[in-house]
């Protein structure tokens, strides 16, 4: 894990210094609004961890990749949009990399969306 960067927003959330409004959490992840939401249900899942980007955090710790998808998951049934075992209704994930998909803030962290249809390609 590089050194984080003192303002990442993210960062400031695990440790409490701004209070995100959170859905779930684990020892190792945080589950919070999306504070502009663009879905019914939109929750950012993070690691506690600082990594930048998804990609990083693979090949930095595999095993912290697969808990925040299981945590993304569990959001996921824990608001309603699919059964634990199932994959209905649905709902999607994203990870944004870099400037041309959008990355503003630079702690990886998965999206969950769902409550409406998804189009498809996205924008
Ligand atoms: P991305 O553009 O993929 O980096 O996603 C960053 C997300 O963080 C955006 O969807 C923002 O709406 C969201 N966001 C920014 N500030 C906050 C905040 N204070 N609380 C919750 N979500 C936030
Ligand atoms: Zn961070």
């Amino acid at each position: 894990m590089s050194e984080p960067p003192s303002d990442c927003l993210f960062c400031r959330m695990v440790t409490g210094e701004i209070r995100p409004d959170v859905v779930r959490e684990t020892d190792r992840t945080l589950a919070f609004r999306d504070i502009n939401p663009q879905a019914p249900t939109h929750v950012l899942v993070v690691p506690r961890e600082h990594h930048a980007t998804l990609g990083a955090l693979a090949a930095a710790d595999p095993g912290l990749t697969a808990e925040l998808v299981a945590a993304a998951h569990a959001v996921a049934v824990q608001e309603g949009l699919v059964t634990a075992e199932g994959a209905e209704p649905g709902y999607r994930l994203v990870a944004n990399t870099g400037p041309q998909a959008g990355q503003t803030v630079h702690h990886v962290h998965l999206h969950v969306l769902g409550g409406r249809g998804l189009g498809w390609p996205p924008g």
